[in-house]
C-alpha cells in the first residue's frame, strides 16, 4: 500500500493526528466497504475478518454507537457483560454443539498445566450471561418488565469472511434483552422496539431504505423473528420487498406453507439484495426455562418469564453506510456520524502567510468538529483528493484565491456547488458544530 504523507493533519488537538490515506489497497480486501475504509484510513486489516478501527474509524463507530445509546437508554440501562463466558452455561442451553461459529478460548498456561476446567466461550451473543444475570434482579411481578442492553465486541468464527465490516469474525453489536410477566406485555415492548429501531435508522440516514423483514428464528407463538434489512447492491441477503405495505420477507422463509400462512403471493414481490443491520427475536421461554428464571405472581404462584432479544450490528452499519453513500471519489458520511463536520484545507507554501493564519483561527473556533490539513509538502490536488476520500460533510478551502473572494471556499462533499463566505456567514448558515 502506497501511503500519502500526513506529517501535518490536525484533528481535535495539536498532536500528530494518526491519519493516513492510501493510494491502493490489496485485492484481498474484496468488499467495497473494506476498500473504501482502508484507503481512506478508517480501518486497518489485521486478520481475515478482523480489523482495527483507526483514529477516524473510531470516531465514526463511536458516533453510531452513541446514537444507538440515545435510543436504547429510553428502554433499558446500559451494562457491559463479560466476553469470556462459562462453557457450563452453553451446555445448559444446548448450544455448545449447535452453534457452528463458536470461538473457544484456553489459557496457554492452563494447557501446559493440563487443566481441563478452564475452557471459555468467547461471546458470540449473550443469552447465556443475560438470563442468569436477570435472576439476580427479578423475584416478583413487581420487578417486571425489566430490560438492559450493552454494546460490545462479539466473536464468531465465520466461514470465509470476505465482506469487510459487513461480516467480521470480531465485530461490534448492540444487544438488548427484555423480561416480561406475560406474552401481552412482551408483545407491547416488541412493537415499541420496532419503532425505536426505525427512529434510529432515521438518525443514521437509512430509514427510507430499511425494511422490517420477516425471517426465521422466532419461538413458539411468534414463529418469525424480525430483521431490519437495508437495501444494498452488495448486501448478503435477498429479500422479497412489498413496498406498498412497507414490509419484506427474507428469501429463507419463502415457501408455500408461509405463503398460505401469511396470505402473501411472493411471486408478485420484487426481489432485492440487502444487508441485515438488526434482528429482534421473541424468545418466549427458550432461555428462561433452562435457567429456571421465574417470578412470583400477586397470588403467590411461580411463573416462567417471557424474554425477547434485540440485536443491532453497529460495525456492520458502518460498512453499510460506507458503501451506500460513497461515490467514485470516496466516502460520503451522513452528518450525524461523520468523523468531523468540517475538513479544512489550507493552501499555503510555508504555513506563514495569511491563508495559514485564517485557517488556524477557523480550526481554533470550530475545534472539536474539524479536521485541519495544513501539510505543505503535498500538492493541493492531493489534499483535495484526501478530503474526498475521507468524506466529511463540508470542505473548507482557505487559499489566497478564497481570501480574495471573501474568505473561505465552502463545498459540501455530496455536491459540486462552491460558495465563498467569511467565518461569521459560515457559522450563521451551517452552524459551528453538529
Ligand atoms: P447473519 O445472518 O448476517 O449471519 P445473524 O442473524 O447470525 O447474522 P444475529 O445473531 O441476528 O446475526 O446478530 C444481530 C446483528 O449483528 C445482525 O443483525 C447483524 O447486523 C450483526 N452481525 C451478526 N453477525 C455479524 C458479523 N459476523 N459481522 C458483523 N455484524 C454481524
Ligand atoms: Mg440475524
Amino acid at each position: 500500500m502506497k501511503e500519502a504523507s500526513t506529517d501535518n493533519i490536525q484533528f481535535r488537538n495539536e498532536f500528530s493526528s494518526g491519519i493516513k490515506t492510501y493510494q491502493d489497497v490489496s485485492k484481498e480486501q474484496e468488499s467495497l466497504n473494506a476498500q473504501l475504509l482502508i484507503k481512506a484510513g478508517f480501518i486497518n486489516p489485521e486478520l481475515s475478518g478482523v480489523y482495527t478501527y483507526t483514529r477516524l474509524g473510531c470516531e465514526v463507530l463511536k458516533n453510531i454507537e452513541n446514537l444507538t445509546r440515545e435510543h436504547m437508554s429510553k428502554w433499558g440501562g446500559e451494562i457491559l457483560m463479560s466476553s469470556l463466558q462459562p462453557v457450563e452455561s452453553w451446555e445448559i442451553t444446548d448450544r455448545l454443539e449447535n452453534m457452528s461459529s463458536l470461538f473457544e478460548a484456553r489459557g496457554a498456561n492452563d494447557i501446559s498445566r493440563k487443566l481441563n476446567s478452564s475452557r471459555y466461550i468467547l461471546g458470540p451473543t449473550h443469552e447465556e450471561i443475560a438470563t442468569p444475570l436477570a435472576k439476580r434482579y427479578i423475584k416478583s411481578y413487581r420487578d417486571l418488565p425489566f430490560a438492559f442492553y450493552q454494546i460490545q465486541t462479539k466473536f464468531r468464527n465465520e466461514a470465509r469472511p470476505k465482506s469487510g465490516l459487513l461480516r467480521g469474525r470480531e465485530f461490534r453489536m448492540k444487544d438488548l434483552y427484555s423480561f416480561h410477566a406475560s406474552e401481552e406485555d412482551f408483545l407491547e415492548f416488541y412493537e415499541i422496539m420496532k419503532k425505536e429501531y426505525m427512529l434510529l435508522f432515521e438518525d443514521l440516514g437509512l430509514a427510507d431504505d430499511t425494511f422490517i423483514t420477516l425471517a426465521d428464528g422466532g419461538n413458539f407463538t411468534e414463529k418469525f423473528s424480525h430483521e431490519f434489512q437495508t437495501l444494498l447492491p452488495q448486501g448478503e441477503d435477498i429479500i422479497y420487498l412489498d413496498r406498498k405495505n412497507n414490509i419484506a420477507y427474507n428469501k429463507e422463509i419463502v415457501n408455500e406453507e408461509n405463503a398460505n400462512r401469511l396470505g402473501v403471493n411472493f411471486d408478485e414481490l420484487e426481489q432485492v439484495t440487502a444487508s441485515e443491520v438488526g434482528n429482534i427475536f421473541p424468545l418466549d421461554f427458550k432461555y428462561s426455562q433452562p435457567f429456571d428464571l421465574t417470578y412470583t405472581t400477586k397470588e403467590g404462584d411461580t411463573k416462567p418469564i417471557y424474554m425477547g432479544c434485540y440485536g443491532l450490528g453497529t460495525s456492520r452499519l458502518m460498512g453499510v453506510i460506507a458503501e451506500k453513500f460513497a461515490d467514485e471519489k470516496g466516502l460520503v458520511w451522513p452528518e450525524r456520524i461523520a468523523p468531523a463536520k468540517y475538513h479544512i484545507v489550507t493552501v499555503s507554501k510555508d504555513n506563514k502567510d495569511i491563508a495559514h493564519e485564517k485557517s488556524k483561527e477557523l480550526f481554533e473556533v470550530i475545534g472539536k468538529d474539524s479536521l485541519w490539513d495544513r501539510r505543505t509538502k503535498v500538492t493541493v490536488g492531493e489534499k483535495l483528493n484526501d478530503a474526498d476520500l475521507i468524506g466529511c460533510p463540508f470542505r473548507l478551502v482557505v487559499s489566497p484565491k478564497s481570501i480574495e473572494n471573501g474568505g473561505i471556499e465552502v463545498k459540501r462533499r455530496a455536491s459540486d456547488v462552491v460558495e465563498y463566505m467569511d467565518m461569521e456567514e459560515l457559522f450563521n448558515k451551517y452552524g459551528k458544530t453538529r
